[in-house]
């Protein structure tokens, strides 16, 4: 039985929810150039040395109305809409001021794994002002890890393939991410030059449970060693799975046990990982 009180709780509710999903819709566009989006920086981190290899690129919109919004609650809605394209070049403008930031701090180069979206990668332009951003900046390109989603590569598309292997030839780095998830193909991975497979947080967690998913990473190592390509672990949130990913040789891991996704000013001071 509900009672009135509690139709009136669930009402507001929906509406709030239906009132943010329009919000999302049709201030994006606004929120960009009122300065509303942020990036967070998350370290990835070597499991060898315990330093800083890079951070991890994670935007956020800081709604004067809603508060902060979650990429998932946005990216989906700026894809459709294309407000993504600018979003992304933002994104790109703002992890090169921080690569530079980190420098200036810390006399160290700091590498930034930024995510695109397919929106992106299809633009026919997107590779150029890629590379005009980041001599902008004096940054070379192999400072820049473009992350990109395989699921993207499955339903297209031999653009966005070409796309990757121009980025490469300029010296980008570019990582196969969330792999493991949905329909894995090795063989779009091994054709195509990426530098680094990020074993998706589903795929690591599950490894901690069955020995069928600790040997499937261990064979992508196996695989990945031969051909030079880094592996990351994400998610790595207990020392057990830190411990786990170590001890089947995976180099880089990512995931709350080291740091959550930081603010600007406090990943300037992440450098090393102390256990
Ligand atoms: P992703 O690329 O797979 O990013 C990893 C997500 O896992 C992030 O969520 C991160 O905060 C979260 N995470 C990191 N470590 C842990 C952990 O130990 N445990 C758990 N449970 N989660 C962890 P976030 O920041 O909400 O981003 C969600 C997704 O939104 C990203 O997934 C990415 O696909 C997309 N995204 C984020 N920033 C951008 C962007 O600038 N451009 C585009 N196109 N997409 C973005
Ligand atoms: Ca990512
Ligand atoms: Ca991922
Ligand atoms: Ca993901």
């Amino acid at each position: 039985e509900h009672t009135d009180q509690q139709f009136a709780f669930f009402n507001e509710q929906i509406k709030h929810i239906v009132k943010k999903r329009l919000h999302i819709k049709t201030a994006m566009k606004s929120a960009l150039y009122n300065n509303e989006f942020l990036l967070k920086f998350q370290p990835i981190i070597q499991s060898k040395t315990k330093k800083v290899d890079s951070f991890e690129a994670l935007i956020r919109w800081d709604s004067p109305v809603f508060g902060e919004i979650m990429p998932d609650e946005f990216i989906p809605a700026a894809e459709q809409n294309l407000n993504i394209i600018d979003i992304g070049y933002f994104v790109l403008e703002q992890a090169c001021t921080f690569i530079c930031r980190y420098h200036e701090l810390n006399d160290r180069l700091v590498k930034i794994a930024i995510n695109i979206s397919g929106i992106q990668l299809l633009q026919h332009d997107f590779v150029d002002r890629v590379l005009s951003t980041v001599s902008q900046f004096m940054l070379n390109n192999s400072d820049i890890v473009l992350e990109i989603t395989e699921s993207l590569l499955l339903d297209s598309n031999n653009f966005a393939k070409e796309q990757i292997t121009r980025l490469r030839d300029k010296g980008f780095s570019v990582s196969m991410d969330d792999f493991g998830t949905g329909y894995s193909s090795l063989n779009n991975f091994f054709t195509l030059p990426f530098t680094q497979l990020k074993i998706d947080r589903q795929v690591v967690n599950q490894s901690m449970m069955t020995t069928e998913a600790r040997a499937y990473i261990a064979f992508l190592i196996q695989l990945c060693q031969n051909k030079d390509i880094e592996v990351v672990a994400e998610g790595i949130e207990t020392q057990e799975m830190s411990d786990a990913m170590k001890a089947i040789g995976v180099n880089l891991l990512q995931g709350y046990l080291f740091s959550k996704p930081a603010s600007a000013a406090d990943a300037l001071n992440i450098c090393e990982y102390k256990f």
